[in-house]
């Protein structure tokens, strides 16, 4: 039966994939296409608790990751059963907020978007285009990374800036990582038995992309990524927020070009950049361990501006259920989660130590002690949500055409 999804993350350099039963969540076939451009190319594949890795063949592209995957599931005999493709897009702008039938018109608002969003959605509309060459009769949907993060109020998502810069130029928060937060704030409100319009968390999504959002009654009232992922909390890579005059100071009087200080706003700052050693939060806890300072200073400012984040959120209810840690970071360093905590006591949030330690790896569940307001690790999964929403547009269009 034709009833899964393929899920398709294509970033410039790498795509990733998953195989997906959209009702169930099961997960098929996962994989992974890295240094592509490069004759260094390598495409990973997870099937049925196999590892299979081999090198790409020329021209090392998209096109030629998704040729290999067509070969692999034809093989597998798994192409018949796919139902539609379900694209990972970063930026969807002001113009997307649903899930989205890819038509023509539609690259063309993702390409336009590409101002926006220059390192992804260029990346994005290569997945589509490979994609659409190998499946040529299956659809293809876009799910936006931005679009949980539209029902933001305007006291939110506009800057302190010349108004006509929005009207004129769309200069606003969108927030990114919208699937995630979306994701689990959907599984906290089943862990509490309530429905998702009842409920009102802050989600900390802390990978090598970090974002803290407020979730009320359901929905995104704030975010602390802005209109690029620079801004907000510390990342592995990236500052988050700084005063916008060190920019000014780097070029009039540090002699940094505007291309050089956009590098190491990204690529050279974050955890990378404060302990001069690594942006894997794994390696800076271990160089912690061994007294290295700068690692130790690093995992404190990382964990002070994610908790002064959560804490400012607090302006956004008269009620709060709860708090939850996802993404590489979140759900695994127990250490990051232990330090945010203690800073966030004046809101009554405690750890439980024991659970705290024990809930990693990919397991979900409470972190918080029983005098404390509910602090929970919930894995996420982007993928899940993508093949879900693919699966329900498709399945309520062709519902519309039968009325
Ligand atoms: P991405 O944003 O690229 O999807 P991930 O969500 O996979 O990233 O998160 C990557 C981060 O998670 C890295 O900093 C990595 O060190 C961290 N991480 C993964 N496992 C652990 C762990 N056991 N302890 C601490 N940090 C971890």
């Amino acid at each position: 039966m034709q009833n899964h999804i393929l899920v398709i993350n294509c970033g410039s350099s790498s795509l990733k994939f998953s195989l997906i039963v959209p009702t169930s969540g099961e997960t098929l076939l996962t994989g992974l296409a890295e240094c592509i451009s490069s004759s260094q190319a390598t495409i990973t594949l997870k099937y049925q608790g196999n590892k299979e890795q081999s090198s790409l063949s020329a021209p090392y592209d998209h096109q030629s990751a998704i040729n290999h995957l067509v070969t692999f599931l034809t093989k597998h005999q798994l192409s018949d059963d796919i139902y539609a493709i379900g694209h990972r897009i970063v930026h969807g702008g002001e113009k997307y907020c649903q899930p989205t039938l890819i038509t023509e018109q539609v690259k063309n608002s993702i390409q336009e978007l590409a101002q926006l969003a220059p390192l992804h959605n260029p990346a994005n509309l290569q997945g589509i285009a490979a994609a659409e060459q190998a499946f040529s009769s299956l659809p293809q949907v876009a799910i936006f990374d931005t679009a949980f993060h539209q029902s933001m109020p305007e006291h939110a998502y506009i800057y302190g800036l010349p108004y006509h810069l929005y009207q004129q130029h769309g200069i606003r928060k969108y927030g990114f990582h919208g699937t995630s937060h979306y994701f689990v704030s959907q599984q906290a409100a089943k862990i509490i038995n309530k429905s998702p319009e009842q409920c009102n968390f802050i989600s900390a999504h802390l990978g090598n992309g970090c974002s803290i959002t407020a979730i009320k009654n359901g929905h995104s009232v704030d975010t602390s990524l802005g209109l690029t992922p620079l801004e907000g909390v510390m990342m592995g890579t990236r500052s988050g927020d700084i005063d916008p005059g060190i920019i000014f100071h780097l070029v009039d009087h540090l002699g940094y070009s505007l291309a050089e200080v956009k590098t190491v706003l990204n690529k050279k700052s974050g955890l990378l950049g404060v302990s001069e050693l690594s942006n894997d939060c794994r390696a800076i806890e271990q160089a912690a361990l061994d007294n290295n300072q700068q690692a130790k200073l690093a995992l404190q400012i990382f964990s002070y501006r994610i908790a002064k984040s959560i804490a400012s959120f607090s302006v956004c209810f008269e009620q709060l259920d709860g708090l939850i840690f996802t993404g590489g970071i979140g759900e695994n360093s127990n250490l990051i989660r232990s330090m945010i905590l203690s800073s966030l006591s004046l809101l009554n949030f405690h750890e439980d130590k024991a659970a705290n330690q024990d809930i990693r790896f990919g397991k979900t569940g409470l972190i918080s002690s029983s005098r404390s307001r509910s602090c929970w690790v919930i894995p996420t999964n982007e993928e899940w949500v993508i093949a879900q929403q693919s699966y329900q547009l498709l399945n309520s269009l062709s519902k519309g055409k039968e009325t």
